[in-house]
């Protein structure tokens, strides 16, 4: 069979709307045969996420804040009551103050500093500990990076600090658990336009850079993303774990690009 996520039970955690990666991300897994659940931030999202997840012929949905250890506590609860094993998690969640996402990260503030630490780095961490357990079988999880961790890119500012955090607790929590035979990995993926990018400065900037610098001269979409996310995820990748596989049209390998004109 080509269905490769067959007999699979998955929780995705980040859906917005149609635009979001983890939509991407959910379609690819739905149509390979996972059996999917949602979570979503606050009630006022509900009213989006349930008509997508019912496209992907799912009705597990549940509210989830990150930032509460007692909304990921009944999360968990509410998804072992109806699964008694989960086989991936999907994390596509991120948040920083909008205003700190553009002038300069000198001018982080503790509190902010603070909270977007909280909410993209250590929540993944919260997540995995609670999915671990109901993983006796091993598993798969995933997150969501961006190129932003390795080098400076213009307004990323302290989020590019906070992903440079979520990927090294890749590597580390990749190492705590390969012995249960749970894999851990990044997509680090080039700019999208999603709802959270449209709150990093110059975003429309960003997207036509790399566009014209990378080696296959384009941007990728929330499917492509979706397509290297099966891989992952699936058997297909049995043999990855504590790896950032960069899902961005080549970009981050290119140091400076050569003139097309010879004799500039
Ligand atoms: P998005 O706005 O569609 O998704 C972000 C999600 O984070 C939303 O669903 C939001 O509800 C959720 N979220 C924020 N705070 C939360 C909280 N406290 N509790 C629960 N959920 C919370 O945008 P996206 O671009 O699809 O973002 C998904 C991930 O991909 C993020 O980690 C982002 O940093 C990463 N990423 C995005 C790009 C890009 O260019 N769009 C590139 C690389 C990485």
């Amino acid at each position: 069979s080509t269905k490769l996520m067959a007999g699979k039970r998955g929780l995705i955690m980040g859906l917005a709307n149609d635009k979001s990666i983890a939509w991407g991300i959910a379609r690819n897994c739905a149509d390979h045969g996972a059996e999917l659940a949602f979570s979503y931030q606050g009630e006022a999202l509900k009213k989006r996420v349930q008509p997508l997840a019912g496209q992907l012929g799912s009705d597990l949905l549940v509210e989830c804040d990150v930032a509460e250890e007692d909304s990921l506590d009944r999360l968990f609860d509410t998804l072992a009551q109806s699964w008694d094993r989960l086989d991936f998690i999907v994390h596509a969640i991120g948040f920083s103050d909008k205003e700190q996402l553009r002038g300069r990260y000198v001018d982080t503030t503790r509190d902010n500093f603070r909270m977007t630490m909280d909410i993209s780095v250590y929540s993944f961490t919260a997540v995995v500990q609670r999915a671990a357990r109901m993983m006796a079988e091993g598993g798969s999880a995933l997150t969501l990076t961006y190129y932003g961790a390795e080098k400076v890119m213009p307004h990323y500012n302290v989020m590019g600090v906070a992903k440079a955090a979520l990927e090294a607790s890749v590597k580390y929590l990749a190492e705590d658990l390969g012995k249960d035979g749970i894999r851990v990995n990044a997509i680090s993926a080039g700019p999208i336009k999603t709802l959270a990018a449209s709150g990093i400065g110059d975003f429309r900037y960003i997207m036509k850079w790399n566009e014209l610098n990378s080696p296959l001269r384009r941007n990728v979409n929330q499917d492509e993303v979706g397509k290297s996310a099966l891989y992952l995820l699936s058997d297909l990748a049995s043999g990855v774990t504590g790896e950032v596989h960069h899902v961005d049209a080549g970009y981050h390998s290119v140091g400076m690009k050569a003139v097309d004109a010879p004799d500039i």
